[in-house]
């Protein structure tokens, strides 16, 4: 049985930055992945671009992280998205910021994200076995005993990194939160988080439309981001953050036009009296809306009653959605729950219980927007887990 200091469960960005940084720290350290490749989840992120991190300060990636951010403020005294920005331009690779400081490989392709960090775990003497589904977990005196259906493996530190339960198709099945049962630690419950929602409404006319920096409103809460019809509904980081605060039954309203008043948009069509509706519309929004939005009234703005100009006027700053439901945890983006907080160290995510034993990840119960958020969890929790040494 092959002895390891460190072996680390799950090659998503949280396994293989532990990976590099055990490695850095000296430790013997083995990556065990099931998959073929590592990072299959990551490689699908940003419209499978890789957002690998958020550029904005430590408030900003807080308030990115609504599912117990706080917790990791002490990973980020250690590691934190500046520290990521530097790694991977250490390592050859350029990045770009885009809007609401999401950050890219200047590629626009994943691999060359997945490659640097293949790359820097081989450079540090790191191993990786992929293909390899780990089936069993035990520990016995202070050794763990990690087991494939092949091959055994002990290693005097263990660190699961399996992800948590959304898009099992990536390979996150949710093995990490067996690991932990098994070890009698709590799990707090699993929900779906960062959902798309299915709505009511005309969606073969809209689907594919994308919006930038739109607003949605439910109630107090009011949320400008970008926004995607989808053929079930709507999508894209602003329905995302929503789907925190609805569960089907409500009614949303959508501004298409948040940086424009009510009025403002009545003196437009007043000075454009000549012009049909939808060529106004056209000058602010994408076409095929414009056409949607304007259907009703095919004739010159002069030959529409007023009343019926500000009803349109509504339309477009609060255009009513009725929400049905969200999608599944399998088909939503993030997990919301995982392994209780209270059980793991903040300062070396190690287990209170177990000694020796890590979490870093998604398994972990945090969650947070997309936009570079969890994947910047997860790199710098990865990184803090795999730095702890005996
Ligand atoms: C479509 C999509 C888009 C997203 N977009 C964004 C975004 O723009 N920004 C953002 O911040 N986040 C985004 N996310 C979320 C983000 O990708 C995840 O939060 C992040 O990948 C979690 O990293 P992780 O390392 O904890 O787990 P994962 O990336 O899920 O990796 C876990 C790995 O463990 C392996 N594994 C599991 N069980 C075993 C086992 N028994 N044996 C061996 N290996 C095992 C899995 O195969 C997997 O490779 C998106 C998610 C999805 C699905």
């Amino acid at each position: 049985m092959t002895y390891f200091d460190t072996i680390i469960i799950g090659g998503g960005p949280a396994g293989m930055m532990a990976a590099i940084s055990s490695s850095f720290y000296g430790q013997k350290t083995l990556l065990i992945e099931k998959n073929r490749r590592l990072g299959k989840k990551l490689a699908g992120t940003g419209g499978g671009r890789c957002n690998v991190t958020n550029s904005g300060t430590l408030e900003d990636v807080m308030a990115g992280i609504p599912g117990n951010g706080r917790f990791l403020y002490s990973v980020f005294s250690q590691f934190d998205n500046h520290d990521i920005i530097a790694f991977f331009k250490d390592n050859g690779v350029a990045l770009k910021e885009e809007d609401h400081g999401r950050v890219f490989p200047k590629t626009d392709k994943s691999k060359t994200i997945i490659q640097a960090l293949e790359k820097k775990i081989a450079e540090l003497g790191g191993q990786v076995l992929t293909q390899t589904e780990v089936v069993s977990v035990k520990k016995r005196d202070e050794l763990f005993y990690v087991k494939s259906q092949t091959e055994s493996f002990t290693a005097a530190k263990l660190i699961v990194t399996t992800g948590g339960k959304s898009y099992p198709s990536t390979g996150s099945t949710g093995f990490g939160y067996e690991i932990a049962r098994h070890f009698k630690l709590h799990v707090t419950d699993l929900e779906a988080a960062e959902s798309p929602l299915l709505t009511d409404f005309p969606h073969k006319a809209l689907q594919g439309i994308s919006l930038t920096d739109v607003t949605l409103s439910c109630g107090k809460h009011h949320i400008t981001h970008d926004l995607l019809f989808t053929h079930f509904g709507l999508s894209g980081p602003a329905a995302l953050r929503m789907s925190s605060f609805v569960s089907g039954g409500e009614v949303i309203e959508l501004d298409l036009l948040p940086d424009m008043s009510h009025d403002e948009l009545l003196v437009l069509f007043e000075e454009s009296r000549d012009k049909a509706i939808k060529n106004v519309l056209k000058s602010l929004m994408p076409e095929r809306l414009a056409d949607f939005i304007a259907q009703p009234f095919p004739q010159k703005i002069k030959q529409v009653p007023k009343h019926q100009i500000t009803e349109l006027i509504e339309r477009v700053k609060a255009m009513p959605i009725p929400v049905t439901g969200k999608m599944s945890l399998a088909k939503s983006f993030v997990t919301k729950g995982g392994v209780d907080l209270k059980e793991i160290n903040p300062k070396t995510l190690e287990s209170k219980k177990v000694s020796g034993l890590h979490f870093a990840g998604e398994v972990l119960d945090i969650n947070a927007h997309t936009g570079g958020f969890n994947i910047t969890s997860a790199l710098c929790t990865g990184w803090v887990a795999g730095a702890v040494h005996y």
